[in-house]
């Protein structure tokens, strides 16, 4: 779907409709949320290697923990369901962008990962 900004975000069937109220819900109160959702287990195992490491290791048994930021071993991450959104301009708690997310995701079905400020998804995983 495309965003107030005009830059599209991608996720699953089953939260679009949620997903589409959550933004314009934000751009009613000024903010223009986007972000990435939807990612390929190719980008997922790009975004490992970014974060984790490169080795066999570091791309797909290294505890999520050690990498930074925590990144989900490929095949198990919310993205790749299309159920996660990283929103952009949401790196810490005291944005704007996470301030009005931490106030009214819920509504929306969605619940932040809590070592990710910029990370929401439909199990806060
Ligand atoms: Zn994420």
């Amino acid at each position: 779907m495309t965003c107030a900004s005009g830059s599209t975000i991608t996720v699953a069937t089953s939260i679009a409709g949620d997903v589409k109220a959550l933004l314009a819900a934000a751009k009613a109160d000024g903010l223009k949320l986007c972000g990435g959702g939807f990612r390929t287990a190719d980008a997922q195992i790009a975004v490992r290697k970014a974060n984790c490491g490169t080795t066999y290791y570091d791309i797909w048994q290294k505890p999520s923990s050690q990498c930074s930021p925590p990144t989900a071993i490929p095949g198990t991450s919310m993205h790749e369901r299309g159920l996660a959104i990283d929103f952009t301009s949401c790196d810490t708690r005291t944005t704007a962008c996470y301030k009005w997310l931490a106030a009214n995701a819920a509504d929306f079905g969605l619940q932040n990962l809590p070592s990710e400020p910029w990370h929401w998804s439909t199990n806060g995983r």
